[in-house]
Parts: structure tokens; sequence; C-alpha cells
């Protein structure tokens, strides 16, 4: 069996030469993610446009995605690193210059009204707890929960529903408007609380547009799930922000809950942060770590996602191949039965509009008749990867191959579990595109003459419903 589930990867200082691209493009890198949080936008996009050139080269399309920053709180830079040890006080303070190890600044003015005695805030990935104890004047006094090594200019994070500054961020909006402009595949939000959040970013819908990954990280947008998961293309469990602002048992039932109610929908849901941490610097994962890629796998999980394993690990191209070995080997064990009469329980049930329901009904129809069948192919043809997306949340265990003459769809198409994309010229009128399709598959050698396969689509230019299958011999 081929690897469905898919692999984002984290670029940074250790991944951005060609050579070290295209061995992660070669060990399986399905789409590449720019970290806004760190450098300038120039370096960003010089990034991007290296990312194109070696996948380009390599003739693999690759999907980019850019991750806005958001309203990200930062302590300001220390000097030199600073041992906190449980118990010691320290003092916050509201500024922009550098800290001490008695004082350290934080860049949110809102500090001193918005954060309250008794509130808990975590440094940096969030091993470290400070609980703030008192006000000092123009600072706060907060003792050390859980203490640890502080260096550089790490996040400190506010539980959300504390913080006044909402997301995008003006500073999002222009990383943004320079990403667009580039061609960028996916843009994440980060610190999303409502749909409104999502909504506010404002660009055309995709594939005119990037497909807008919301980044599940607070305790509001767990609240308001449903409603940012329509106006979204996909969602991140970014469990490292997420583990800050809910207690860390509560995480994996989290977890498994987004994940389920994102794909039912036919978004990709992506997990997110440690999957394999203690590779940035050794040769192998731990076991708990091998067993958390599989067990989201497991989850019904789209892709998964490497972040400074890549950007700053020892070695990007081992940590993507040693990912891409253990989501393969989960694939294989994967429920796919169970998970598709979940997805059908879970649809059935739900009210929706026509276009939706016409979308729900084909795509069983397609996933019941591929099972019986045992048909080597589902073959979609679709402009926007809308039904490619739609039929991918049943899992079927047939290929599924994804048509599209839009080249943005194709990179996007690049985040969907088990989706193969191929680039076509133009959708023709549904007799041609489904002889067209499976010829295409057979030179390619997805399938071979003789095979039964699904093709199927929308039977209209627009974009919005699944209402079209074939049941097809390949010629
Ligand atoms: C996370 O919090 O898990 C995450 C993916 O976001 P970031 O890397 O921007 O902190």
């Amino acid at each position: 069996m081929n690897r469905r589930t898919k692999i984002i990867a984290s670029i940074g200082p250790t991944s951005t030469s060609d050579a070290v691209l295209k061995d992660m493009i070669e060990a399986g890198m399905d789409v590449a993610r720019i970290n806004l949080s760190h450098g300038t936008v120039d370096d960003g996009l010089e990034v991007f446009h290296r990312i194109r050139s070696v996948s380009e080269s390599l003739n693999k399309n690759v999907g980019i995605m850019a991750d806005l920053p958001g309203p990200k709180v930062r302590i300001g830079k220390l000097t030199e690193s600073v041992e906190l040890e449980p118990n010691a006080e320290i003092l916050l303070s509201p500024d922009d210059g550098p800290s001490t190890g008695e004082r350290f600044t934080v860049d949110y003015s809102g500090l001193l009204t918005d954060v309250r005695v008794g509130d808990r805030l975590a440094i940096g990935d969030g091993s470290i707890i400070i609980q703030v104890s008192d006000h000092a004047g123009d600072a706060l006094k907060a003792r050390v929960l859980y203490g640890g090594t502080v260096q550089g200019s790490p996040g400190l994070h506010i539980p959300s529903d504390r913080l006044k500054l909402s997301t995008p961020t003006p500073h999002d909006l222009k990383l943004l408007d320079a990403f667009v402009e580039a061609g960028v595949d996916m843009v994440a939000i980060s610190f999303v609380r409502s749909a409104h959040d999502i909504r506010r970013v404002g660009t055309e819908p995709a594939p005119r547009g990037p497909l807008i990954v919301a980044k599940i990280e607070t305790r509001a947008a767990v609240d308001n799930l449903d409603g940012i998961i329509a106006a979204s293309g996909a969602v991140m469990v970014a469990r490292g922000d997420l583990g800050a602002e809910c207690s860390i048992e509560e995480l994996p039932h989290l977890q498994k809950d987004i994940i389920a109610r994102c794909i039912a929908l036919g978004r990709p849901a992506i997990t997110a942060t440690q999957m394999l941490e203690s590779m940035i610097t050794a040769p192998s994962p731990t076991r708990a770590e091998a067993s958390d890629v599989a067990n989201a796998v497991f989850d019904g999980t789209s892709a998964v996602m490497l972040s400074a394993e890549t950007a700053i690990g020892r070695d990007p191209a081992r940590v993507v191949s040693t990912m891409a070995t253990i989501a393969e080997r989960a694939d294989e064990n994967f429920d796919y039965a169970g998970w598709a009469h979940q997805i059908k329980r879970d649809r059935l049930s739900e009210p929706q509009s026509v276009d939706a329901a016409v979308t729900d009904v084909m795509t069983m129809a397609t996933w019941r008749a591929a099972s019986e069948m045992g048909v080597k192919a589902i073959l979609c043809i679709s402009r926007s990867g809308f039904t490619v997306r739609a039929i991918a949340r049943f899992r079927p265990e047939a290929k599924i191959i994804g048509f599209s003459p839009e080249l943005r769809t194709v990179r996007q198409l690049s985040m969907s579990w088990g989706a193969t994309p191929v680039k076509i010229d133009r959708i023709s009128d549904n007799e041609v595109a489904v002889g067209d399709a499976m010829r295409m598959a057979r030179d390619e050698g997805h399938i071979r003459s003789g095979d039964i396969v699904a093709v199927l689509g929308g039977s209209t230019a627009t974009i919005g419903a699944t209402d079209t299958l074939r049941m097809a011999r390949c010629p």
C-alpha cells in the first residue's frame, strides 16, 4: 500500500537549502510550511520561491502553506539564558525593551489590565508555567510553578479569553497580501476564535485564492468549532498552544473530536506539534512519538505536521522519511469500513442544504460501489478539489486520483488524504472527460486496461455539488 496520510514539514534554518529541500521532497514531504512568526516577509518569500523552484525541478506538486503569526505575545529578548527555579518570583512589565533575569518585558500593552491575579501563563513550548500572584506598580508579580531555562525571545501564552487582540492582525494582513500575490496555496490563521476571524481574511474562495487553514489553539475556537470548520478550507489541531489553553489530559480527546467533525464536513484536518520532537537532535524517534503519529492516523487525520523537527532539526530529510514510514504502516491498519460507516451515520443525521445533501448521497454511493466492486481507483474530475475532499472523507480503500485544470487545486490537494492530484488541460463534457481521465490514469500507471473504476464529478461548471457517478471499464 502507498502512504495515504499526507506530510507537512516546516521549513527553517536547517532546511532552506536546495539540497535539503530536494531530499525532503524525495523523502515524502507533500506540503512545505513557512512559519511567518520568524524572519522578515522577504526571507519568507525567498524560501517560497526556492521551494517552488526545487519542486518544479523534481516535477512534483508540493503545496506551500504560509502560517501567519497572529496575535502572539512575546517576552523581550534576553541577552543571556535564565534558569527559572520553582517558587522563584519574577516581574512582568508591558514594554518593548530587552528582558533581564528578574524582569521580563512583554510586548502586550494590555498586560496590567487584562491579565489577572491567579492566571497561569506558559512560556515557550509550554513546559515553563508561571502564575500571576500580585500587581507591583508598573508590573505584575508572578511565581514560577514549573521552572526551566528561558532564552531568546520566547512566546508567552496568555489565556485567549484575556487577550484583547484580534486575528488576523494588521501585520498578518500585510503578510497575507505578499503571499497571495506570490501565489501561495494555503494560508494558516493563528489564534482563531470564531468564524468571523476567518471571514476577516477576505481572500477569494479556493482555488482562486488560497485554502484557508484555521488553527484550533484557543478555548473559544473549540467552543465555536462547527462555524469555524464551515468557514474554512481545512483545520489544524495546533497542539502546542491548545495544550497551554486546556488541561493536558483533555488534549487527546479534543484532537479526536476536532478531526472527526472536520472530516465529516469534507475539510482536511492536520495534526501538529511535537510529533517527532526528539528527532530535532536524535536519529530515531521515541516509542511514544512513533505511537503518536500512528494514533493520529487512526484518529482520521488527513495530514501530520513537523515543526521544529524539520525547521531547526539536525536531519530534516530523515525526520520526513521516518514519519512517512510510520504513517504508511498505520494507513495499512486503519479501520476503513468502521470509519466510512461513522461518517455515513453522522452525515445522514445532519440537517443540510440541497447541494450538501446531493454531495453526501453521491459520495456515499461512490464509496459503497467502490467497496462492493473492489474498484482499483476513484477518478475525480474537479475544478476546486471539492469532489476529491468529499469522497476522501469516507477513506475509501481504492486510490483517489484528483484531476483538475487548476494548478492551485492540484497543489491544494497535496494536503488531502489519499489523493493523487493530476493536472489536466480542461474539463470537457462528461462523456469525453470520463474517457480522458481513464486514459490518463492508465498512462500514468495508476490503473490498467480492463480495470473497473468509479468516475465522480459535478455535472455543471459550478462549484458546490458532486452529482455524477459513472462506473466504467478502463480502455
Ligand atoms: C501550535 O501551537 O501547535 C502551532 C502549530 O502553532 P505555532 O507553531 O505557530 O505555535
